[in-house]
């Protein structure tokens, strides 16, 4: 197949693991017989000291022309003011709106490898495997707000319309279909109005997927089972704020956010694909990032934008094997392993594949 994927390294440790993350790709069109063609565009601190603006124009017209969008990291305390009127994180959200990628996909896994790495008990960490979507187009990020300025209030809305709902909640039960077909649809329907328009909602689209079970939690409950009962949980469907707090809560998880993808998806197969972790600037520019957030990013571009299952399921299947020998980077490794930089990890996924 051919296909045109933008790539957006940004800033910080983001450039580090996109270089990797093309060597991975260029294997895998090199293995399965595919024409991958990128292009490279600027977003974050990098866009804003060369144009101006986080997210330029050339970047939205380049991503528009094609079928996917792997983004690396932006953000950095050279922009950090939150005062400044252009700011990295804009770039993030407005692409996400201009798309319309109102369903976030956030995998958190945790490696049996990596068990003893995480500060949960192992007996509480084996084999747990959630899928967080989370709706990202909408609610508090997106609704009417006003700033303080000169006052003495400010305020942000709460704001979720039926057809938002449903349609994030679609991808929620289509997923919970492909796994485990258990869906838990977190809100807080005991105080919001908001939320109790979600509820209704979810339950109302629930009625097209008899095979999942539906469970229930409000969002103050749910904090507390991800820690005591994280196994339970296959696809968990939560608000964009409610999403935020969860899917970080869970990374921890995971050993460290270096090891987490997401995929952000609309209507249509377009997507953006970013690792979880930001742009790392306590270690950017030495060679020891992780990269395995990036490449797990990459396999959902091709899983799901694509429609590459084998190719995707390549580079997990590599990402085991590789720390199944052991080989870590800093960020997981515990005393005595066997830590490797980027580039030496990145070698040794490319090997496996
Ligand atoms: P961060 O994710 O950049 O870093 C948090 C900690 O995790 C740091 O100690 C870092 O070294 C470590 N870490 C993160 N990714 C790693 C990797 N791949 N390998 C090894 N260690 C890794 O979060 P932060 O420090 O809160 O934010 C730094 C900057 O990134 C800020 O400007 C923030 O706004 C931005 N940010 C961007 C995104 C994004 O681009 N989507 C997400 C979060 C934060």
């Amino acid at each position: 197949m051919k296909a045109t994927i933008v790539t957006l390294p940004g800033d910080g440790i983001g450039p580090e693991v996109m270089v990797q993350a093309l060597r991975v790709l260029e294997k895998i069109g090199e293995t399965y017989g595919h024409k991958f063609e990128t292009v490279e565009a600027l977003i974050g601190g990098a866009a804003i000291d060369a144009t101006g603006s986080a997210l330029p124009d050339e970047t939205i017209q380049a991503c528009e022309g094609a079928d996917a969008v792997l983004l690396a990291a932006v953000g950095g305390p050279k922009w950090s003011d939150p005062t400044s009127p252009v700011r990295p994180e804009q770039g993030l959200l407005k692409i996400r709106q201009h798309f319309g990628l109102f369903a976030n996909l956030r995998p958190v896994k945790v490696y049996p490898a990596l068990v003893d790495h995480a500060p949960l008990r192992r007996d509480l960490l084996d084999n747990v495997d959630i899928l967080f979507v989370r709706e990202l187009t909408g609610g508090a990020y997106f609704g009417k707000r006003k700033e303080m300025g000169d006052d003495d209030d400010a305020y942000d809305t709460l704001y979720y319309t039926k057809a938002e709902v449903e349609r994030v909640a679609h991808v929620a039960f289509r997923a919970a279909q492909g796994r485990r077909g258990k869906m838990t649809s977190v809100d807080k329907a005991n105080v919001l109005a908001s939320m109790r328009l979600w509820r209704s909602t979810v339950l109302k689209v629930y009625e097209d997927y008899a095979d999942v079970e539906l469970e229930h939690l409000l969002v103050d409950a749910c904090t507390m089972h991800l820690l005591t009962r994280p196994r339970d949980f296959d696809v968990i469907l939560a608000g964009n704020m409610f999403g935020d707090i969860l899917s970080d809560e869970a990374s921890v998880l995971a050993g460290s956010l270096g090891m987490l993808p997401s995929a952000s998806i609309g209507a249509d197969t377009f997507g953006l694909y970013e690792p979880v972790h930001g742009s790392a600037p306590d270690i950017a520019g030495q060679g020891k990032a992780n990269p395995i957030g990036m490449f797990l990013s990459l396999a959902m571009l091709l899983r799901y934008s694509l429609n590459l299952e084998d190719e995707a399921k390549a580079i997990e299947t590599a990402i085991d094997a590789v720390l199944a020998d052991g080989l870590r980077t800093a960020d997981i490794a515990s005393k005595g392993d066997n830590v490797s930089g980027t580039l030496e990890f990145a070698d040794a996924v490319l090997a496996k594949l």
